[in-house]
């Protein structure tokens, strides 16, 4: 008999993230940072002496501006007319919980190794602080930005269907596509994918869950950027691309960008 084979890495952990946000959002306010909330950035002017951020709540000005948008960010680049070759394409994740009586099945994170070809890591069991254990995400394209009711929104769905990377990519990979959408809407195809980890687990020990929009950035030749991805724009910098784990990364990411502008400062 084949055994799958299995690497049991004690370090691995998970942690709060909102607390996490908390615990940075203290640190800047203690620094003497101002946090605006609820403030939506709509348009991003040059002036002389630097920049205008023109938001929903007032302008504000700038002599540096770093922008981080998630499922947004091209459209704030574009406001300053950066990364105008990519296209943020939003990839729904569907998850599942076990129900909490089968909760002892899952005693860590259970993941599996990537396939290198795709962005995505697949089907993974994640075991969080309260004990909730949520299986998932599979990957399917959404049919809006930010859609967590699987809302349709025809002009951003029709502005991904007539990007040329989008089109390139569905000709590619139509195949595994199909699986991922038939798996978002079979609840035995995703359970498969789970029981490859957890053998166990039965399609009446497991509940949908809330979903998550993966925010991918693409290329106009249909690529998935996998890496981190800033960009410069005048003077500003630009976090286009910062998919999973940048949320594990962010620390970094954050010193790479703090880096990058103490630079452009320096070159004047
Ligand atoms: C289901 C799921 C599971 C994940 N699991 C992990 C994991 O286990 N580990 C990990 O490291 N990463 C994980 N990630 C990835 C991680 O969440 C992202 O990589 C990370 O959140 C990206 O950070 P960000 O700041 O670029 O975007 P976000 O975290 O999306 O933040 C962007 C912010 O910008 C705001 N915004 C958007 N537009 C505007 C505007 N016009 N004006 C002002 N503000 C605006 C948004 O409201 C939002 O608050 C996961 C992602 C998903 C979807």
């Amino acid at each position: 008999m084949r055994v799958p084979g299995a690497l049991h890495v004690p370090e691995a952990g998970i942690i709060n993230y909102r607390q996490v946000c908390e615990k940075c959002a203290e640190i800047v306010a203690s620094r003497g940072g101002d946090m605006r909330l609820n403030t939506k950035v709509e348009a991003i002017r040059q002036t002389g002496y630097g920049v205008v951020i023109e938001t929903n709540n007032g302008d504000f000005e700038a002599k540096f501006l770093v922008t981080c948008a998630g499922l947004q960010e091209d459209r704030v680049a574009q406001m300053e007319g950066a990364g105008k070759d990519v296209r943020m394409i939003p990839f729904r994740g569907d998850y599942y919980a076990l129900k909490p009586e089968k909760r002892y099945l899952v005693k860590n994170l259970v993941y599996g190794v990537p396939n290198p070809i795709y962005p995505f890591l697949g089907v993974h069991l994640v075991r969080h602080l309260d004990g909730d254990v949520h299986i998932g995400p599979n990957a399917v394209l959404n049919l809006s930005r930010e859609g967590y009711q699987r809302e349709f929104n025809v002009m951003e769905f029709a502005e991904t269907l007539f990007f040329p990377g989008f089109r390139k990519l569905a000709f590619k990979y139509w195949e595994e596509g199909l699986q991922e959408t038939w798996r978002s809407l079979h609840k035995g195809a995703f359970l498969k994918a789970a029981q490859r980890f957890v053998p166990e687990i039965q399609s009446e020990d497991i509940e949908a869950a809330p979903c998550g929009i993966r925010a991918q950035m693409m290329t106009k030749d249909g690529t998935l950027i996998d890496d981190f991805l800033l960009v410069d724009g005048l003077r500003s910098v630009h976090v286009l691309n910062a998919p999973s784990p940048a949320a594990t990364c962010s620390i970094e990411i954050g010193k790479a960008v703090a880096e990058r502008v103490a630079q452009r400062y320096e070159r004047g």
